[in-house]
């Protein structure tokens, strides 16, 4: 057994360009290291300020602004690895507010590799130590949980690609008779090496990616457990050792009245996130000493956590930390959080157990003791179906119940679970198939009416947001034409007098578009082509993007940011592959070297016994010659190992860069659609404030050439009753609401 409290780290989040340093200092010496903050008097309303002016705190140890990824793996991540290993639960949990660096410490950041976080580096480390280990069958899976607003979601849910978070089945809580908690619709995906693993760990975060909305910052207001189960049986025994590792990103833990420097900064405000709140009160409950009631069931996130707070866990905290002036108060709080956690200790205990199928054997004769002892008191022997009779009775019994009018009229089918399961069946059925079911409570006349309202109401929806999309790209336009506009009259500045150039300021649409698009387009090839698409990103799109839409995603793709990292890290890629392809051919070359000594020996070997044959007095000795090729094989076997562990890196980095420009894409996309659906919602509002002023005309006729490829009818407003039933125009229509893109490869 192990005994030892939760281990504490802080982590200090380097400062922004334009920030200004909080003042503190670190103490890493032995034997507890300590952070110092200071808190500046000046209160500036007058009022003398009797609070402290500086707080120290006690941590496991603190990496201070340049601490790198694969530090902080090795001093914080790599104990706890080991000691899942070994058998023993782990949790490595980040805390801190929104921006503090908890996603960057605990998944990674998105551009560079060496930037990879503590999950990528753990995986690494569990299936590199797994494969050197031949003494044990060893299982792995993983999961990946987010919870938002007290509900669960599984971000590796393959339905997630089609629908929305809303519309997945929630995951549930459950507790068994031994209080175990299992939780019901999370899925646990088997990975049997590090790239699958990894495949998972980005499915997930770009499922949490596409879930979230401007309108639900999810991110910061979210905790994302991704887990790690590992299972390891030695061949020929019946135990079997489970351990997880749970390494969790919590919601931000910025509270609501965001005080300033000196005035309320010690009280307590509220959190924005309860379920912080709820484990707080858990890890105080934990701290104290002789509680015996720990509210763990007041949370999900404290339920979840439950075997990985106080009970059979090696627990690790990281307390992020930003140090600059405006959110110093904000790291107070986190730092005294951190130091109610190392208050608990905690026991870790291995956990073993029987083999399931000894304990199937077990079970089933239970049951079958049960079923006997039902059979005595009944006296009816119970099998599991209900027989032909028992059925017609309930149909019958249930028809009567629904057609009696009385309010009081109940359902009684006695006590028995098949029989009540099975009038819920029944009556579902008859809801939601009212006609195959008999039952003819619904006309077919309100059916009908229902279905031509509704196809009115799509075909209505589908008109507004074709007039939303032309506004956006007639606004898109005309930025453009401005830029262009600008860019000459700058030339015409600075080569005044060339008349080749000169041309009136009012170019027409179409020149003016011309050059951009095809950059654009173009560019937007270069970019995609060299992206290798994951099977899980190509998202089951409802409907195609139009081709007004995609015109618009090339322009913004062109202007956006992120275009630059996905361009260096296509160069990189490049590099690695070069390198990669170089590695290749060198291991080549030294098989082959390998290859050609070998035959030498053996040569050397059949001469030297022909020698002893024909000169049977010479006695086969040491031969130098042979010992020397011998040599020189294990020379080039060693030289082979090296270039092959070296390869075997390039491989690794390589996928992970690949994933991270999926990433980059992804995000892109996600920006857009953003961007895409806000514009429409502007003009939304337009339209609307000037329906308010009729005599504001607002229509641009000239455009209309250009725009050729969209259907013409959100030109005209006399048009609106009469949907556009072109097949070609229907196929283009954009979903505003929730608009999904492709990408051409
Ligand atoms: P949180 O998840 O706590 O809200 P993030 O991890 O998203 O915060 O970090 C906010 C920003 O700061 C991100 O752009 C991230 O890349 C950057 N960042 C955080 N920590 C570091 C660090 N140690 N080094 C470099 N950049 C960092
Ligand atoms: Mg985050």
């Amino acid at each position: 057994m192990v005994k030892e409290t939760i281990r504490v780290y802080a982590r200090v989040k380097p400062l922004g360009r334009r920030q200004q340093a909080g003042s503190y200092s670190v103490d890493n010496e032995e034997p507890l290291p300590s952070l110092e903050i200071t808190v500046p008097r000046d209160l500036g309303d007058g009022f003398i300020n009797n609070k402290r002016e500086s707080y120290k705190f006690k941590f496991q140890k603190i990496f201070d602004q340049e601490a790198k990824q694969d530090v902080i793996f090795d001093s914080i991540a790599k104990p706890v690895a080991e000691c899942v290993l070994a058998g023993y639960n782990g949790t490595i949990f980040a805390y801190g507010q929104t921006g503090s660096g908890k996603t960057f410490t605990v998944t990674g950041g998105a551009e560079r590799y060496s930037d990879r976080g503590i999950i990528p580096r753990t995986l690494s480390y569990i299936f590199d130590q797994l494969q050197k280990d031949s003494s044990k069958v060893y299982t792995t899976h993983v999961s990946y949980l987010e919870i938002y607003n007290e509900c669960g979601y599984d971000l590796l849910d393959p339905r997630h690609e089609a629908s929305r978070m809303e519309d997945l089945p929630k995951v549930t809580i459950m507790e068994d008779s031994d209080q175990n908690i299992h939780l019901k619709n999370l899925s646990l995906q088997q990975a049997t090496n590090e790239e699958e693993a990894l495949n998972l760990l980005f499915l997930g975060d770009t499922n949490r990616m596409i879930a979230e909305t401007p309108m639900n910052q999810a991110s910061s207001r979210s905790h994302c457990i991704f887990t790690i189960h590992i299972s390891s049986k030695e061949p020929g025994s019946a135990t079997i050792r489970r351990s997880k590792l749970h390494l969790v990103d919590l919601a931000g833990s910025e509270r609501v009245a965001k005080t300033g420097i000196g005035g309320q900064l010690l009280t307590e405000a509220k959190y924005i996130n309860l379920s912080l709140h709820y484990l707080e009160q858990v890890i105080i409950a934990l701290a104290e000493k002789n509680r015996s009631h720990i509210p763990y069931r007041n949370s999900m996130m404290t339920s979840v956590l439950r075997d990985s707070l106080g009970g059979n866990c090696m627990t690790t905290m990281i307390a992020m930390l930003a140090m600059d002036k405006r959110n110093i108060g904000e790291s107070i709080s986190t730092c005294r959080f951190a130091q109610r956690v190392a208050l608990i200790k905690n026991e870790a205990v291995l956990n073993e157990e029987i083999d399931p199928r000894l304990m199937i054997v077990q079970l089933k004769k239970e049951i079958q003791d049960l079923k006997d002892e039902l059979a005595l008191v009944t006296g009816k022997q119970r099998t599991s179906e209900l027989s032909q009779e028992e059925l017609l009775q309930l149909d019958e019994l249930i028809e009567t119940f629904l057609k009696d009018n009385d309010p009081d009229s109940s359902l009684d089918v006695g006590a028995d679970m098949r029989k009540i399961k099975y009038s819920f069946v029944h009556m579902k059925q008859i809801i939601n198939h009212p006609m195959t079911s008999g039952n003819k409570l619904l006309s077919q006349d309100i059916s009908e009416e229902k279905n031509s309202n509704e196809e009115l109401e799509k075909l209505k929806g589908l008109l507004q947001q074709r007039d939303n999309e032309i506004n956006i790209l007639v606004t898109m336009l005309k930025k453009e034409k401005k830029k262009a506009r600008d860019a000459l009259s700058q030339f015409n500045a600075s080569s005044a007098g060339s008349t080749a150039l000169e041309q009136s300021p009012s170019m027409s649409l179409e020149e003016n578009q011309s050059p951009s698009k095809c950059f654009s387009l173009k560019e937007a090839k270069v970019l995609s082509s060299s992206i290798p698409r994951l099977p899980f990103l190509s998202r089951a799109t409802g409907g195609e993007m139009s081709l007004g839409c995609q015109e618009a995603f090339e322009v913004f793709k062109r202007d956006h940011a992120d275009s630059i990292t996905i361009e260096d890290n296509k160069q990189l890629l490049k590099q690695r592959f070069d390198e990669a392809k170089c590695l290749g051919e060198k291991l080549n070359e030294v098989r082959n070297k390998i290859n050609h000594l070998k035959g030498k020996v053996i040569q050397r070997q059949i001469q030297r016994a022909a020698q002893a044959v024909s000169n049977p007095s010479e006695e086969l000795t040491f031969d130098p010659v042979e010992e020397n090729l011998r040599m020189q094989i294990e020379e080039e076997k060693k030289s082979y190992k090296t270039v092959y562990s070296r390869f075997k890196g390039l491989k690794v980095e390589i996928e992970h860069l690949q994933l991270l420009m999926e990433k980059v894409k992804m995000k892109l996309q996600k920006d857009f659609e953003i961007w895409w659906a806000e514009e429409a919602k502007k003009f939304q509002q337009e339209k609307s404030e000037m329906v308010t002023s009729p005599n504001t005309v607002t229509v641009y006729p000239h455009f209309t050439r250009s725009s050729q490829h969209l259907s013409p009818i959100s030109f005209s407003d006399t048009n609106r009753d009469s949907p556009n039933e072109d097949p070609a125009v229907k196929k283009n229509s954009v979903t505003f609401g929730n608009p999904t893109l492709k990408t051409s490869n």
